[in-house]
């Protein structure tokens, strides 16, 4: 769409490219602690938890066009502390320095349930190899979604592949954690009624 096209063209939240600022994140985001959210959205997530955090750097990563327009629209002004990337994560390590990053957020990621797709989840196996490199030595890795496949999935990938769990919740909602912000499809799910599953890994 033209709009969004234009609209991420111009903003000065959107980094355009971010090869060119590997190694700088801490620096650009005036903080020594980077999260960065891969599938934003509309930006829900990322906008809420920078507000709620001021003193930690926040990337958000988002590949859809309109979607990354969405929420680089919404996060209105230049905040010191958020950034945005529109594109593909598959890329990532391009963009991020070893050990540049403390946290990687994955809040209710595309399932990609057919077998043959498996390798688009953003908790394969080869995506983890990327997270291990960018991760900073005791950096984590949040992830919440309400698709019980996929949370299988994602806690074997996790295990064979270098992470040790450090949280474990199927049903994370159940109690009131404020510490946390909800993203949209979260609130859509929880209105529905359905179950939250939450996991944190650590890099060991
Ligand atoms: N995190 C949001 C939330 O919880 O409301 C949005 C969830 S939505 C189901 C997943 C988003 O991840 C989509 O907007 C999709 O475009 C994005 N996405 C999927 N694979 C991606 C990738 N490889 N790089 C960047 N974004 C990706």
């Amino acid at each position: 769409m033209k709009w969004a096209f234009d609209f991420l063209a111009n903003s000065e939240i959107v980094i355009h490219d971010p090869k060119e600022t590997k190694g700088r994140w801490k620096e650009i985001l005036n903080s020594d602690i980077v999260h960065i959210e891969i599938g934003t959205g509309k930006g829900d997530y990322w906008i809420q938890m920078s507000q709620m955090y001021p003193q930690y750097g926040w990337i958000g990563i988002e590949k859809n066009e309109s979607v990354a327009a969405l929420a680089v629209r919404k996060s209105e002004e230049l905040t010191k502390n958020r950034r945005f990337i529109y594109g593909d994560a598959a890329e990532i390590d391009t963009w991020f320095d070893q050990g540049e990053i403390d946290v990687i957020h994955l809040n209710f990621s595309d399932p990609w349930p057919k077998n043959r797709t498996s390798k688009r989840r953003l908790s394969h196996a080869s995506f983890l190899e990327k997270y291990k490199y960018i991760l900073h030595e005791n950096g984590q890795i949040q992830m919440k979604t309400d698709n019980s496949s996929l949370f299988e999935f994602s806690i074997l990938q996790f295990q064979e592949n270098g992470f040790t769990l450090k949280e474990f919740s199927v049903d994370f909602r159940r109690e009131v954690h404020e510490e946390d912000a909800i993203s949209e499809y979260e609130s859509k799910f929880m209105e529905k009624g359905n179950p939250i599953y939450r996991a944190v890994w650590i890099l060991k």
